[in-house]
């Protein structure tokens, strides 16, 4: 827990570390760099992993060096949203998104805490950094069928929350694609609905499509055994695919295993612009106009154009 200043520590979780033999692993080679730079939509970027942990800069500036010129940066409670929020508003290559995590909001709401955290993340999503609300949903492989409905609710507050201050969602679905769906046909999806390191095939990608919603794919869209997942990337819009890692999770395809930083987003691109026999650089510009589309541009800077991307410098 090395302070990066008196106000913002780097790391605040801890997925691993030398001490833990399982994670005692070093970051993966940079990839080559990309031509047009593109945007991390998921990341967490609180957590110390490997040998080695880096901090939020040494993430950032790795990722500039390769093209990726900024990440959404996401919490998963209260400490982690404030955090991220605090990151955002010090830092221009990130933007956040606030939120109870689907796995932690039953346990608050059991505790008689919800309420509380709801009206942190109330106040954080005032902030003008703050452009999503996530990651929230539901996540039946976690939770037992008597936690469901608690977690429904609070997925349910979650979208009220987004509608209330004009932000995005950023969705994790995890066993639960069909409730996630009534759930946000049920209240009323917000304008920017995005499900975040998408899991599902090709017929949830069509009710994504008829619905304008977005599927943001992760490194688990490169795995061998991703069929189901490669065919939803071809059958979704152009329009509404986005690209993440969910560091330090989902490293891709060479380097599964190891730990995720925000930099190994181009094995990912490559791999997607495989799979859609699409240009990678055409592909890259395509996913930061949907970047910009959702969250809005990382700077301060005016929005010319989609072509405006082609001049982002990527160093
Ligand atoms: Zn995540």
């Amino acid at each position: 827990m090395v302070p990066v200043d008196n106000q913002l520590p780097a790391h605040i979780r801890t997925r691993g570390s030398a001490t833990d033999s399982d994670r005692a692993v070093a970051y993966p080679p940079a990839p080559l760099p990309l031509d047009v730079g593109v945007y991390d939509n998921h990341a967490h970027l609180e957590f110390a992993d490997g040998d080695n942990p880096m901090d939020f800069t040494e993430h950032l500036d790795r990722s500039g060096a390769v093209g990726v010129l900024g990440v959404v940066q996401v919490g998963t409670d209260v400490e982690t949203s404030t955090w991220s929020a605090a990151l955002a508003a010090r830092e221009p290559r990130v933007l956040a998104a606030v939120a109870i995590h689907p796995n932690e909001a039953p346990q608050l709401m059991a505790s008689g805490e919800f309420d509380d955290a709801m009206a942190a993340l109330d106040a954080l999503a005032s902030q003008p950094r703050v452009v999503a609300v996530g990651e929230t949903g539901l996540d039946y492989f976690r939770t037992p069928p008597e936690r469901q409905q608690d977690q429904r609710d609070a997925f349910v507050a979650h979208i009220e929350l987004a509608k209330k201050h004009g932000l995005a969602l950023q969705i994790h679905d995890r066993d639960a694609h069909d409730d996630v769906v009534a759930t946000l046909l049920e209240v009323g999806a917000p304008d920017k609905t995005v499900f975040h390191c998408f899991s599902g095939d090709r017929q949830l990608a069509e009710t994504l499509a008829e619905h304008g919603w977005y599927a943001s794919f992760s490194g688990t869209v490169t795995f061998g055994n991703a069929h189901g997942l490669r065919e939803a990337l071809v059958v979704m819009p152009r329009s509404q695919i986005l690209i993440e890692t969910d560091t330090p999770f989902l490293t891709p395809t060479p380097h599964r295993g190891k730990p995720n930083s925000p930099y190994m987003v181009p094995y990912t691109l490559r791999s997607m612009a495989e799979t859609l026999d699409m240009d990678v650089t055409l592909l890259a510009a395509q996913l930061t106009d949907n970047t910009f589309q959702v969250y809005g541009r990382f700077d301060d800077a005016p929005v010319t154009g989609p072509d405006s991307v082609l001049r982002e410098p990527h160093q």
